[in-house]
């Protein structure tokens, strides 16, 4: 069998980044996991997961995902997809499993387009050939000034979509004494320098990563009313649908949630709760490709528009692309530093867009030699069985 399984390795990686953003230097770090899957043939499929614990996610690959699947035939997706919920969220769970998912299906979709010699984009349905982009910069690594000066320094240099932080963990350092409120009140500040710093053609995105309760979001939400936000992402705790939906309800801004979802009814439930403005599946969390259509095929059911949240847009642009309602990529100035130290041959930003590649499957290649140096040491099974 030409696409049988024989092989599948999954490598945790730790790799810092940094970025020179109008002569400010932004730095920061990302833990990850690669999966590479070889069949018989000689194909080997690259797939990522990252945003979570990455050595949990390796030894589920390693320990209860590879002795399963090795000896299945590769291109058939849906029996890998099927195989994998039963085996690992059976009573329909949400967490670590999802990111195991999403690199292993990642991967299985690169190996589908080497086989077949097409990009995966065009598997998925081959909408568009580009996608636009919007820009991730400002950190609560940055101070107020800082934060003005980098966004002037984007609109400049022609990022026309910018995307910045809010509550900076506010609910998780709560123990360190630091008020809600103060955060809050220091965040509308941060916004209204960001907002006056660039004028007003320029579209403002805010993300707390669930840092914030209903109560501070909406009282932060208030206060930048008139600053023309274009979405509220992730503006609390547990992206629970029915306080998202009660603050959809309250305020002005639109709310963008989904980056963090793994199995399909919580997506669902985000749409039948009039949740969110925005779904935000991400392939490389929510179970890949092959989540990532389900998840967009149900927003377009609602007519919810879909855009990338939780970042990674060489993975995610295939599915903006592939499918008619693909929205936004999501360019995080760090992440991209990151993805270029792991990655070779990725597309490069042109002008607030990503054109596709043409190379079958991904497009792009892991940077092996680079691997070894961000490792944490690779866990396999399976080698030289064919
Ligand atoms: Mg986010």
């Amino acid at each position: 069998m030409l696409h049988k399984i024989i092989r599948i390795e999954a490598t945790p990686v730790f790799v810092p980044g940094e970025v020179d953003v109008a002569g400010l230097t932004i730095a920061g770090k990302l833990s990850g996991v690669i999966v590479e899957i070889e069949t018989a043939g000689g194909i080997i499929g690259h797939g990522f997961t990252a945003v979570t614990d990455e050595e949990v996610i390796a030894a589920i690959i390693r320990s209860v995902v590879t002795p399963n699947l090795l000896g299945m035939d590769a291109i058939n997706r849906e029996a890998i997809s099927e195989k994998l919920y039963w085996l690992l969220t059976p009573r329909g769970q949400t967490g670590y499993a999802s990111h195991a998912i999403s690199a292993i299906d990642i991967a299985i979709w690169d190996i589908i387009g080497k086989s077949t010699t097409l990009p995966v984009w065009q598997l998925l349905g081959g909408a568009r050939s580009e996608v636009s982009l919007y820009t991730t910069f400002g950190f609560g690594s940055l101070d107020q000034e800082q934060l003005a000066h980098a966004a002037s320094g984007l609109v400049k240099a022609g990022h026309k979509r910018l995307k910045m932080l809010v509550g900076y963990h506010a609910l998780a350092r709560r123990d360190q004494g630091r008020s809600l409120d103060d955060v809050i009140h220091d965040d509308a500040r941060r916004v209204r320098a960001v907002r006056e710093a660039v004028g007003d053609e320029v579209e403002i995105y805010i993300d707390a990563n669930c840092g914030l309760d209903h109560y501070h979001a909406l009282r932060l939400a208030q206060n930048i009313s008139d600053c023309n936000i274009a979405f509220f992402e992730e503006p609390i705790a547990d992206n629970d649908p029915l306080k998202l939906a009660d603050l959809r309800n309250r305020i002005s801004i639109p709310v963008a949630a989904g980056q963090s979802e793994g199995q399909l009814f919580r997506f669902r439930d985000m749409l039948t709760r009039g949740a969110v403005d925005i779904l935000q599946p991400n392939v490389c969390i929510c179970g890949g490709y092959s989540a990532g259509l389900r998840a967009a095929s149900l927003a377009r059911s609602f007519g919810v528009p879909i855009d990338n949240g939780g970042t990674f847009p060489f993975q995610n642009m295939h599915l903006h692309a592939g499918v008619a309602n693909g929205g936004m990529v999501e360019w995080h100035v760090v992440v991209i530093d990151i993805c270029r130290k792991l990655f070779k041959g990725l597309p490069d930003w042109d002008n607030g867009k990503l054109t596709l590649p043409t190379a079958p499957g991904l497009g792009f290649e892991l940077n092996k030699e680079a691997l070894g140096e961000f490792s944490k040491g690779p866990f396999s099974l399976g080698h030289g069985k064919a």
